[in-house]
């Protein structure tokens, strides 16, 4: 076994959940995140997303204003139910970690919310400040200036997986909200239905972009260790199944009522927290 630490709870315990073409898959025994090794370095992640990697991402069914008023419209909703008083708040700001090309934020901009976004790429940065003007910060969040205590919402959708280091994120997102602000988080779950009848095949799987793989368990364990204590999390049904959009009628039909129900169990094909600051 590799003497690799986990990136959550830096525990060594861990056991082999499947092996890859280039590495493994291992799952922390202590907080149960599944992790790639070998893990890459700094350098060879920067060299991989200078590559296009925006380029990619947006020619995917993810990158559309579609897919961006429905992701609003469900954090909306969990804002209604768990934090009643912000989903109304007038002059409330939101941060959007990692904002791609900007789609989500151009939605939450035209709800009312003033918005801030960061990013790595060049590229993705250029096109994000088209659609909501100004207000794109490039590089990592954990090093970018923005004064402390500065932003009711912070907002992070499937960048957890891709980082090294995500407890210092998570920290600094803490860091960032105004006390009784809200961290929302969203990443793919190890845990879905998808996940277990795909095993090693599950589309998720593409290290060196996902080093790591949360499930509710493990996304709730990472919060705290990053300073939240009160932590909703929940699984939802993708919105778009791309594996299934070729399927005959009737199979598709029977697919996207088994996909209804996973979330329900926990077996969704994304996993949600919301956390809040004291
Ligand atoms: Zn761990």
């Amino acid at each position: 076994m590799h003497t690799l630490n986990c990136a959550i709870c830096y525990s060594n315990a861990h056991q082999l959940l499947h092996s890859l073409n280039d590495g493994e898959l291992v799952t922390c025994q202590n907080c149960g995140v599944v992790a790639f090794t070998p893990r890459p370095t700094p350098e060879e992640l920067e060299a991989f997303y200078n590559n296009g990697y925006h380029d990619r991402f947006s020619e995917s069914a993810m990158a559309n204003m579609h897919f961006a008023q429905n992701r609003y419209q469900f954090l909306e909703n969990m804002l209604h139910r768990y934090a009643p008083k912000l989903a109304v708040q007038t002059g409330r700001k939101l941060l959007d970690v990692g904002c791609g090309t900007g789609d989500f934020l151009q939605v939450a901009q035209q709800a009312g919310w003033h918005v801030t976004g960061t990013e790595l790429a060049k590229d993705a940065v250029d096109r994000a400040s088209q659609k909501v003007g100004n207000h794109i910060l490039q590089g990592d969040m954990t090093e970018i200036y923005v004064p402390d205590g500065s932003y009711h919402l912070v907002t992070s959708y499937h960048v957890i997986e891709h980082l090294l280091d995500p407890i210092a994120q998570l920290k600094r997102c803490y860091d960032l909200l105004i006390p009784g602000g809200l961290l929302f988080v969203e990443t793919p779950n190890i845990q879905s239905l998808g996940a277990r009848l795909k095993g090693k095949n599950w589309s998720h799987i593409i290290p060196p972009e996902h080093i790591l793989y949360f499930s509710p368990v493990s996304l709730r364990h990472a919060l705290h260790r990053a300073g939240f204590d009160q932590i909703v999390v929940g699984t939802s049904a993708p919105q778009i199944v791309e594996s299934i959009v070729h399927w005959p009628w009737a199979l598709k039909k029977l697919a996207g009522f088994i996909y209804q129900i996973a979330p329900r169990v926990g077996l969704g094909a994304a996993v949600q927290a919301l956390a809040f600051k004291q």
